[in-house]
């Protein structure tokens, strides 16, 4: 029971300050029934760095209050940190909630995107309710906010509902401290809010409103492909266990062989289709709601095409009343892709959508909110008992991770492929969004207005700008030209770097790093690393045995380019006489010479120390997969081929001598070679491979004396490895970091050039 306050006993009045991801959640309202129910005075309101009261009253509700605020805080907020200080008391005897101001540096942080709560999705669902059916349906607990924010602090008139003016009905729960609404920013009904509609494929009108839902769902009921405006962007819909659908998909989108999401009405209906564990099941159902990798549950009835050869599935819940709407309707699961054309950024935009996926989407189910900037979705996979992001967009970002130290404002630019840009904001770091390849112009055109975006909401201009050493980066140059000064952060320090700060460490860590490709500091690429050291500096203790990629960049598509470059550095231009190896067989003798040519003099065959790569042409020798669609294509095909019950291992032995260590693959590839002619099953191979690294990376660890090891780079995306890695590095004694916050891939990259860059402006004079 709260005590009561009587006039005349003393009183202690306290500024409280909190920062977090505290506005837009119901944080206000909470904090003002918390105050009348302790008889507390003051005031409650949000500014520009978090939310900040003043409460007045016995000492002992004071405590209280101060108890109870961090425990019943509402589930979406996030406190980062409190700080009070006891003030004159002012004997007021009322509690109030403050209009909004714009005192003080812009560090409030955006919530992210939320799925729709259970309280609004029942609201959805009754035929009583005034919110019936109405897909724009949330509340302070639920809804958009990344992707409708278009400045700070968080209220309506600085978001993409600025122009829809509240109905009666809507504005009295907006005001109302008690009710489950009190300054939703989004709040809307089907009196007041935005609207759906469904397009033909030309962008001519053919339904609005509940109509336009039922008629998209009879069309992807018919097999018809359907472009629909979700949260941060568009994605291309159809029917998940139409084999012709999908095909159709496919050959529209010119994407054959990447996985593509499945959307599930819910958690039961997700179990029909993969296992799902208690730690996917939570992922799932989160407010977050990204796409899970699951096992794929065999005779789960969805369409080859869906995620060919692959024993996994990506899966997401609806996570929108316009979802939930959608797949009740169909009653089935769905494709969820993204609306784009391969690697390019995400339609946010209806006409931008009817004109890009034109003659790919038959219909458009678009709606009237504008997107203030494109959120794809997130996704995870759980590994070694924990949620672990391969790509961060929607749920998380921007949700900022807490850097070592408080510094000037720093941008950092992120890598090449899967970029992400990041802003350090006093001590924290905001993480853009993925971006995406920086192949395309609307790659680029994105990755700028992310960063103009960051910095204007932020209003934190940067007095640096972090950058990978590639001289050839898109990001790169746009670093150059910016005229700021410069830091050039190494590839894989960065991702050592991310995978300290993503675990809050400060190191020394080793790093093992290994991904596809990564500018080196001789000019070669790296891609198979052991760097020993911390955000500051690292020593390269050990690293992969150099071989030449035949054609350079066109390896990455060519997995048998990498096949070549192994045989030839091993046993010589005779292996490229080796008819029997698929790999050499996919090429004509012309060919053939070209690529000797090249691989004995200096032509396009640059020198690599890729893990990647190394994965890639031990998949293309063991038969699988010549050429990819994608990055990664080739090594998944092998971690999904391991057989788990064979556990011996090639020869993979570090050279004792040289400094830094080599790790000789010679006397591997030989054993496979020989594995391959004597027809040892695929999965045989793919396993001792696997466990050879396994059994490598434990050897390196082992010489270089270091307690802590960091595990980063694309390659640990395969959880084979990962998992196999952190088992027996674990049980020889080491402390093992694994990504959490970021992806271990360049997505992870920014995240790591903020940490180095902060680190290397800290020190100067
Ligand atoms: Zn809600
Ligand atoms: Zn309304
Ligand atoms: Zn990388």
């Amino acid at each position: 029971m709260a005590p009561t306050r009587r006039p005349g006993d003393p009183s202690s009045r306290l500024r409280i300050e909190i920062r977090g991801a505290v506005q837009g959640v119901g944080f206000r309202p909470f904090v003002y029934r918390l105050a009348k129910e302790l008889s507390l005075a003051g005031w409650v309101g949000n500014d520009n760095r978090g939310v900040t009261i003043e409460i007045e009253g016995s000492p002992g509700s004071v405590d209280e209050f101060l108890r109870r605020l961090p425990l019943e805080r509402p589930p979406a907020s996030v406190i980062a940190g409190i700080v009070h200080t006891g003030i004159a008391p002012t004997l007021a005897t009322t509690f109030t909630i403050e209009p909004s101001t714009e005192d003080g540096a812009k560090i409030a942080e955006i919530l992210p995107d939320l799925a729709t709560c259970p309280a609004c999705i029942a609201e959805v669902l009754d035929a009583r309710d005034r919110r019936h059916r109405y897909p724009f349906t949330n509340c302070t607990h639920c809804g958009p906010r990344f992707s409708i924010v278009v400045g700070l602090p968080y209220d309506r008139s600085r978001t993409t509902m600025a122009g829809f003016a509240m109905c009666p009905k809507c504005t009295a729960e907006y005001a109302s401290p008690d009710d489950r609404r009190f300054h939703a920013q989004p709040n809307a009904c089907p009196d007041c809010g935005p609207r759906l509609a469904l397009w033909d494929g030309a962008g001519e009108a053919l339904a609005e409103g509940d109509a336009a839902l039922s008629a998209a769902a009879v069309a992807l009921r018919e097999g018809a492909i359907v472009a629909v405006k979700g949260l941060g962007g568009f994605h291309l819909m159809v029917d998940a266990r139409d084999d012709e659908a999908v095909s159709r998909l496919r050959a529209r989108k010119a994407r054959w062989a990447k996985p593509l999401a499945v959307m599930a009405y819910g958690l039961d209906e997700a179990k029909l289709l993969g296992v799902v564990s208690e730690d996917e099941a939570i992922a799932l159902a989160s407010q977050e709601a990204p796409i899970v990798l699951l096992e794929r549950l065999p005779g789960c009835g969805l369409a080859q095409g869906v995620a060919p050869g692959n024993p996994r599935l990506g899966v997401m819940l609806a996570a929108t009343p316009l979802h939930h709407l959608l797949l009740g309707a169909t009653g089935f699961p769905l494709v969820a892709t993204s609306g784009n054309l391969s690697e390019e950024p995400i339609c946010i935009d209806e006409r931008e959508a009817v004109s890009r996926l034109c003659g790919i989407a038959d219909r458009f189910l678009v709606h009237d909110r504008p997107i203030a900037r494109h959120v794809d979705d997130s996704v995870a996979a759980v590994v070694s008992g924990r949620l672990r992001l391969v790509r961060r967009a929607r749920g998380f970002a921007p949700r900022p991770i807490a850097l070592p130290a408080s510094g000037p404002t720093v941008l950092a630019v992120g890598a090449h492929l899967k970029n992400v840009v990041a802003l350090s904001v006093e001590r924290r770091a905001v993480v853009s969004q993925h971006i995406g390849d920086m192949e395309t112009l609307e790659a680029q055109v994105a990755f700028e207005r992310v960063i103009g975006d960051l910095v204007a909401m932020y209003d934190a201009p940067p007095v640096a700008i972090a950058h990978d050493l590639h001289p050839d980066y898109a990001s790169t140059r746009w670093a150059q030209r910016s005229g700021l000064p410069l830091v050039g952060v190494q590839h894989h320090h960065a991702h050592l770097a991310s995978c300290l700060a993503d675990n809050q460490a400060e190191g020394p860590a080793l790093g093992i790093v290994w991904d596809g490709t990564g500018f080196g500091t001789d000019n070669t690429v790296w891609g198979g690393e052991f760097l020993l050291g911390d955000a500051a500096s690292v020593t390269r203790v050990a690293h992969l045995r150099p071989f030449r990629l035949p054609g350079g960049e066109a390896a990455v598509r060519e997995p048998r380019r990498s096949a070549l470059g192994l045989l030839v550095a091993a046993f010589g231009v005779d292996a490229l006489s080796w008819d029997d190896l698929a790999p050499v067989a996919s090429f004509s003798s012309r060919q053939r010479a070209v690529i000797a040519a090249a691989l004995s003099g200096d032509t396009n065959s640059p020198w690599t120390t890729s893990a990647g790569r190394l994965f890639d042409g031990i998949a293309a020798i063991t038969g699988m997969g010549e050429r990819s669609e994608f990055e990664g294509q080739a090594a998944m095909a092998l971690e999904f081929a391991v057989d788990p019950a064979v556990r011996d291992a090639y020869p993979l032995a570090g050279s004792s001598d040289a400094n830094p260590s080599v790790l000789d693959w010679g006397p591997l590839l030989s054993s496979v070679v020989d594995d391959v002619r004597r027809r040892t099953p695929p999965g045989t191979i793919a396993a001792r491979f696997h466990n050879a690294l396994v059994a490598a990376i434990v050897g390196v660890a082992e010489k270089a004396g270091c307690d802590t090891v960091a595990l980063s780079g694309g390659c640990f995306q395969n959880r084979v490895l990962t998992e196999r890695a952190l088992a027996a590095l674990t049980a020889s004694g080491f402390t093992v970091l694994l990504h959490r916050q970021v992806p271990p891939n360049d997505g992870g990259i920014a995240l790591g050039q903020l940490a180095v860059a902060s680190r290397r402006l800290a020190s100067l004079p």
